[in-house]
């Protein structure tokens, strides 16, 4: 009985999806990706890192990139992109703005996650639920859809990544 108890409770692992061509590595450690001057409307995004059990990791490496509000990647700096580590509960914070998609692609945010030092890195990309452009982004998966809700002057979402530990 325990066993199978705790087999049903075990979580689907996010899904991997590509890294695309502007990962950039090296980022400077911030929550605040969004320097002034960033062009696009305020996103806060925050959850955290479990592992299959649902077992919060805390000290979880973690590096996002990502368009700006005009569909825009800074590939000569590093506006938009940054690491960070999780807390001792597991959680993250990342301060940004709503990308915009390019070209074929549905809006998204790019992220690796290391659960642990010896841990794989997960590489995966972040949606937005009701997104139009979802329907024809060939690489779009619904196990890594975020819902955006109004928050201040902006709006805020909450996304639990599932990261493989081995
Ligand atoms: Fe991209």
């Amino acid at each position: 009985m325990f066993g199978r108890k705790t087999l049903e409770k075990k979580r689907v692992p996010t899904p991997a999806i590509e890294e695309g061509p502007y990962y950039k590595p090296n980022s400077p450690e911030r929550q605040v990706i969004a320097e002034p001057g960033v062009y696009g409307s305020k996103l806060i995004v925050e959850g955290r890192v479990l592992d299959v059990y649902g077992k919060s990791i805390a000290h979880a490496w973690m590096d996002f990139w990502q368009a700006d509000g005009k569909g825009q990647y800074d590939n000569a700096d590093f506006k938009l992109r940054g690491h960070q580590f999780t807390d001792k509960n597991g959680r993250y914070y990342l301060e940004t703005v709503r990308p915009v998609g390019y070209e074929n692609r549905a809006p998204h945010i790019h992220a690796k996650v290391r659960a642990t030092e010896n841990s794989p890195i997960l590489t995966t990309q972040l949606f937005f639920a009701g997104d139009i452009k979802n329907a024809t982004d060939l690489i779009y998966d619904e196990l890594a859809v975020m819902y955006a809700r109004k928050f201040k002057d902006g709006e805020k979402v909450t996304f639990d990544f599932v990261a493989p530990t081995e």
